[in-house]
């Protein structure tokens, strides 16, 4: 096995680890056993990223070269949409169709950055002094650790390896241990692209031995991590000793908040594809519903009626509309959060089991589930739990949906349902998170940022804050006319 792409290179490991099986989470067949680093392969990779960006030819490339590159990247990754959307629906069990989504934006945020870096020469200021030139400019921060989460294998990736690249840093990317399997290819385009070697390493690995071997190491700039907050909170503490740069794009427990006059099929419809995308392993799945009392019975009624008839499946049939949970150990942890809401007394509506049907006994499904009459109280509230649950609270007034729409410790993304203008306004103002919605839900735009309040992150991707996070800012003052400034008098002349 040569799955680790270093100095240019497809490599076995250093070390003497067993490969990694990667599991079909479908049906828990064996998709493919990758390599599995150690920390000798992360030094290997580091040292060709710091030789690429210290010695190698990536440093004299301008921005438009890099943009080229990417634009060249972006359509090797149209050529093989299909394919990638394949890989990424057998690794995750997402649908053919997200999978197909996944690839669509990538290319749309590989393309933005190729042009965004190639529109920003600095800024001149004005020093006052007409013998001085005084510049303002970019740089990039140097060898970046990039490390993604299983449910956006490809995607999270994209969001950190297209700016820093385009910004004309060298990167070691490590994709999760769970769902390696796209970012294989990925790299391969990259290689195919033309990309110098050394610009982009792939290690591949368990979080706590490769992982946390790439963010201490000595000679990565900046870290770049996309996970759990408990692992964010480890990153960030691990990368304080070296002072590195840290973006951290965490977890979040979203508000979807419905007032009574929003319209309510379109409500209902939009909070289960909030909840249940993807079953609900999403960052921002929109876990809370939050519904104003005066239709909260019918609203929870009419949910549950349809969440009850989401078709289970196979990601790769077209008609499934939800595909199982990513591994065995998630689902475990999904269901004892609903066998501990069930204890604390909330009321299950819709789903709370696995499902019946014989053909997704092997799989790692779980139906989508409603729980009605919560409240704070419950820990399925207050937690991620990222998964298909929902819960629905309820609400009096304006006051009360702000309140609970911000009664969370993250702060990712929330949305708010009503055909009052002015309401919404007011609402989205008040919620205190990096993304709200008005009337929709999900959608995001490589050029509008994202990221978390609170303890959702620290830092923005997409945008032009997304370019930033990989750029230092450097002032040039140029005295084109220097003389002595005699300050200090000196002693006389003798
Ligand atoms: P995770 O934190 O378990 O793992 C994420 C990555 O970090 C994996 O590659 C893993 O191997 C690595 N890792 C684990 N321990 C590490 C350590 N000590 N040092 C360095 N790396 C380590 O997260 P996950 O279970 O893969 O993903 C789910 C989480 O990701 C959820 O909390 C979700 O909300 C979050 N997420 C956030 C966003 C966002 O945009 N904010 C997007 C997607 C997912």
């Amino acid at each position: 096995m040569k799955d680790l792409f270093i100095d240019g290179q497809w490599v076995a490991s250093a070390g003497a680890r067993p490969g990694r099986a990667v599991l079909n989470p479908y049906d828990a067949s064996e998709l493919a056993t990758v390599t599995e680093a150690d920390p000798a392969d992360v030094d290997a990779a580091v040292t060709a990223a710091r030789k690429a960006f210290d010695a190698g030819p990536w440093r004299a490339t301008s921005a438009r070269e890099r943009g080229e590159l990417l634009r060249k990247l972006s359509d090797l990754l149209v050529r093989d949409r299909e394919e990638l959307a394949r890989t990424e629906s057998l690794d995750t069990g997402k649908t053919l169709a997200e999978g197909r989504t996944d690839v669509d934006d990538i290319v749309a945020v590989f393309r933005y950055y190729a042009n965004l870096a190639d529109t920003d020469a600095g800024r001149v200021v004005d020093t006052g002094n007409p013998h001085a030139i005084s510049r303002v400019v970019h740089e990039p921060v140097g060898v970046c650790a990039l490390i993604a989460p299983w449910n956006y294998p490809l995607l999270q990736m994209s969001w950190k390896l297209a700016p820093a690249l385009a910004a004309g840093n060298t990167a070691v990317v490590k994709p999760s241990e769970v769902t390696p399997l796209a970012t294989l290819h990925l790299v391969k385009l990259l290689e195919e692209a033309g990309l110098p070697a050394g610009v982009v390493n792939l290690v591949l690995g368990g979080g706590p031995t490769v992982g946390s071997a790439m963010v201490s190491h000595p000679g990565v700039d900046l870290v770049s991590f996309t996970g759990g907050l408990a692992t964010g909170q480890k990153i960030m503490a691990a990368a304080a000793v070296g002072v590195k740069r840290v973006a951290l794009e965490l977890g979040g427990n979203n508000p979807n908040v419905v007032f009574a006059d929003a319209d309510f099929d379109t409500a209902v419809d939009y909070a289960l594809s909030a909840a249940f995308f993807h079953s609900g392993q999403v960052c921002s799945a929109g876990s809370r519903l939050i519904v104003q009392d005066t239709i909260h019975d019918a609203f929870v009624a009419e949910l549950a009626r349809r969440a009850d008839a989401i078709r289970l499946g196979s990601g790769l049939d077209e008609a499934t509309e939800c595909g199982p949970l990513v591994s065995a150990e998630h689902r475990d942890k999904v269901e004892r959060y609903i066998a501990q809401a069930l204890a604390e007394g909330a009321r299950l509506v819709a789903g709370g089991h696995r499902p019946h049907e014989p053909e997704l006994q092997e799989g790692y499904f779980l139906r989508p589930t409603v729980f009605a009459d919560c409240d704070a109280s419950l820990t399925i509230v207050r937690e991620e739990v990222f998964g298909p649950v929902l819960t629905v609270e309820r609400f009096k007034d304006e006051d009360e949906a702000v309140r609970l729409a911000n009664d969370t410790e993250y702060g990712l993304a929330g949305a708010v349902w009503t055909g009052d203008v002015s309401l919404a306004q007011r609402v989205a103002a008040a919620m205190r998170h990096g993304t709200v919605w008005i009337n929709d839900y999900h959608p995001y735009l490589p050029q509008a940022e994202w990221g978390g309040f609170g303890k959702s992150g620290i830092g923005r991707e997409l945008g032009p804050s997304g370019l930033d996070e990989y750029r230092e800012t450097k002032h040039i003052y140029h005295n084109i006319r220097p003389e002595p400034m005699r300050w200090f008098a000196g002693p006389a002349a003798g």
